[in-house]
């Protein structure tokens, strides 16, 4: 057993009260990460707070466990763990928020920065939920039909549907065991995946209608006003950036989600053979080789001038190529 997860079960076995957060805004890798941990924890007799600073999105409140996060801390645990998080800012709090510093980080990030006592980062997995599936049974912890459901719901979302480039067969493998477990792969794939509100797609169609392309590069703005004109409460995208990126010809597809306070929330996704985690952890960002995002200071009109500069710098240069 890997030192760091032998220390993880040592922990664990030492703590009564464990806490767990995700990172803010949360994707369905971070919400089923969060829920499958800490329902495993709780069938081990664990007092186990889940923890969002966002709360759960509604796409995901089927999911079995989700109604028991909640958005802060309670004022005290003998445990923090952090999940899905590439570095401590992800998780939307301030130390301070916090009843006692992360002790252990589990994440699949290559830009994870290490910023928990103990790390159990594998940038490999294509999920956090598939390091946390391997993690059970080392930890001694039991996989029921709802963990499997959270666990599957991660595994589905962060690699949009096993079409990412780090679909192994391993992957396969882990998703066909949570199926055996009890996860409904076709009802998570519709309900995290597939499933719009009216509202999304009026929104999209915004961000539709002026979508622009130059050689291999695909972008579009979504605006405050675009929100409150369609009624979307969101802060994000609406997941638009998975349907530019299928795109013919869409090497690199950018989004621009204006938010209130002067900052634009940018999405970058390529295809197989460019890396683009680097061009936002430029930005003061981090995430994936082809799904990489940041939160950027300035107008929507000046972010996207020197995004997009910097962006069609990477199809000149070599710095994108390679993994
Ligand atoms: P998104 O574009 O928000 O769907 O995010 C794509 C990937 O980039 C995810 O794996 C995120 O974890 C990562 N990411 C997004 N925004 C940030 C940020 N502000 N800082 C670090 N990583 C980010
Ligand atoms: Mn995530
Ligand atoms: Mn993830």
């Amino acid at each position: 057993m890997k030192p760091q997860i032998a220390e993880l079960r040592r922990l664990i076995e030492g703590a009564a009260g464990v806490a767990i957060v995700a990172h803010e805004r949360p994707d369905g890798d971070a919400v089923g990460s969060l829920v499958a941990l800490t329902l495993c924890l709780q069938n081990a007799g664990k007092q186990v707070s889940s923890i969002l600073a966002d709360g759960v999105p509604s796409r995901f409140r089927f999911l079995p466990g989700s109604d028991e996060v909640q958005r802060t801390f309670p004022t005290d645990c003998d445990l923090l763990i952090a999940v899905d998080c590439s570095e401590f800012e992800r998780t939307g709090f301030k130390s301070e928020d916090l009843p006692r510093s992360v002790d252990v980080n589990i994440d699949h990030h290559p830009t994870n920065t290490h910023f928990g006592a103990v790390n159990i980062v594998d940038p490999q997995a294509a999920a956090t939920a598939e390091i946390l599936f391997d993690l059970a049974d080392p930890l001694g912890l039991d996989v029921d039909s709802h963990v499997a459901t959270n666990l599957l719901a991660g595994l589905v979302t962060d690699t949009i549907g096993f079409r990412t480039a780090n679909v192994t067969p391993k992957v396969l493998q882990v998703a066909a065991r949570l199926i055996e477990y009890g996860a409904p792969l076709a009802e998570i794939y519709e309900r995290s995946l597939n499933r719009r509100s009216f509202v999304a797609a009026r929104y999209w169609g915004r961000g539709l209608s002026r979508l622009e392309q130059e050689d291999g590069l695909v972008w579009t703005s979504l605006t405050l006003e675009d929100r409150q004109h369609v009624g979307y409460t969101g802060k994000d995208d609406a997941d638009l950036i998975n349907l530019l990126s299928t795109i013919d010809g869409a090497e690199v597809t950018v989004i621009f989600i204006e938010q209130p306070g002067g900052t634009v929330k940018v999405s970058w996704r390529s295809r197989a053979g460019l890396n683009i985690a680097p061009l936002a952890a430029a930005f003061g960002g981090g995430g994936h080789h082809q799904a990489a995002g940041a939160m950027v200071t300035g107008d929507l009109e000046q972010v996207r001038e020197r995004v997009i500069s910097a962006t069609r710098a990477i199809f000149e240069s070599d710095s994108g190529k390679g993994k």
